[in-house]
């Protein structure tokens, strides 16, 4: 098949499965509201949990860590690209969730692949939670190692893959709390028995973190669990973009010599380090907005128990409807919308084929009432 053909058939495989996908333009967002081709929504579909990204201080951050520093790091961090900004937010990274060392990524895509990519060796394995993010399954699956993966958030299914016979190192990889779920693993037991097995266990807490815990300091800390290797990212809570590895010394000076993620790749502009470290520090005293999410999620589960489609058992800020076939998932969507919420149904291949839902996302920037019209609006196009 030439270039020409592949590419028109997937297209139009695509729209036949009604699985194609848009990237709407948002004119203006608040995180609770957003404003699409001149309408406003009430918005339902945000990472930005804590809406650090229209916090004040966070704005101010960056606007003057560009008027001090640039607007860009202009090199990679091993050429010129590493300054004070960064190597403050690496620091204050690693006491706050009580690591040796924090590197920086410039996304959690990026992180995960870098992970993957240096440590997975040919006579290795990975074993991955089946629902675990794509920019870690895909890494795994592009690299010389074997990867098999176990049963979502099913320790008994981890505990038959590790029995296994491998003759390299094992690198169990999940989540701390599901993004297209919501639901958490459960952590203590993936730990133990990946000790157990003399594993390396790598936790992806891009949901968890600055959302809960003591200080935010997400779901291992949580469950009091501290992971080889852990990846925060700063696209969700922190309300910016970027990414970060927590590891001991030598695997961070490992990473220092051999990532090519590092090596090769321009650091992130200062200027996002220093509004990192104001979320930071925001997040850090955040506990009030992290009970009115709560409060928010509380509401929203008690408001949702008797609708027609299924809620995921999530106390996440994510509370997906299971709605089944992709056709349904997307009627309820654009009923929804017209109804002035913005909402995004979730279909395969992100979720599994059958599970196409709507993925509601609560942030502390809502207000009981905007739950409470959402609930309303939800149980109209039910009772339709
Ligand atoms: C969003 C997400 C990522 C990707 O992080 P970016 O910083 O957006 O690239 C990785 N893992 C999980 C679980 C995520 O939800």
């Amino acid at each position: 098949m030439s270039w020409q053909q592949r590419i028109g058939a997937a297209l139009q495989a695509r729209r036949e499965a009604d699985a194609w996908r848009q990237r709407p333009l948002i004119e203006q967002s608040d995180t609770r509201w957003l404003q699409v081709a001149g309408q406003r929504y009430l918005h339902f579909s945000s990472n930005d949990y804590l809406g650090m990204s229209q916090h004040p201080a966070v704005i101010a951050a960056w606007q003057q860590g560009a008027a001090q520093a640039g607007a860009g790091a202009g090199a990679s961090g091993h050429v010129t690209g590493h300054g004070p900004y960064h190597a403050e937010l690496e620091a204050q990274l690693a006491e706050w969730l009580g690591y040796r060392r924090a590197l920086l990524f410039i996304s959690g895509f990026a992180a995960n692949q870098a992970i993957i990519h240096l440590l997975a060796e040919k006579s290795d394995r990975i074993l991955a939670d089946k629902l675990a993010h794509a920019s870690l399954l895909d890494a795994a699956s592009h690299t010389p190692a074997t990867l098999r993966r176990f049963a979502h958030n099913q320790p008994e299914s981890l505990a038959a893959r590790l029995a296994a016979h491998c003759d390299g190192n094992t690198l169990v990889v999940t989540e701390g709390i599901f993004s297209m779920d919501g639901d958490s693993a459960p952590l203590a037991a993936l730990a133990q028995q990946t000790r157990v097995a003399n594993g390396w266990l790598l936790v992806d807490d891009a949901h968890g973190i600055g959302v809960i815990g003591e200080q935010g300091r997400g779901s291992c800390w949580q469950q009091q669990v501290k992971p080889e290797l852990l990846v925060v990212t700063f696209g969700k809570a922190f309300g910016v973009s970027g990414a970060a590895v927590l590891c001991d010394d030598e695997t961070a000076d490992y990473f220092v010599q051999f990532s090519r993620h590092l090596i090769y790749s321009t650091a992130m502009p200062p200027a996002q380090a220093c509004a990192l470290q104001a979320a930071l520090r925001q997040i850090q005293q955040g506990d009030e907005q992290r009970q009115k999410l709560e409060l928010l999620i509380r509401r929203f589960r008690r408001g949702a128990a008797q609708l027609p489609w299924r809620l995921m058992s999530s106390d996440s800020a994510i509370q997906p409807l299971i709605v089944g076939e992709n056709g349904r998932a997307l009627a309820l969507a654009a009923r929804l919308r017209a109804a002035g919420f913005w909402l995004t149904a979730i279909r395969p291949p992100t979720v599994p084929p059958g599970t196409a839902r709507l993925r509601i996302t609560l942030n502390a920037r809502h207000e009981e009432e905007d739950i409470d019209r959402l609930l309303e609006a939800l149980y109209d196009a039910a009772g339709e």
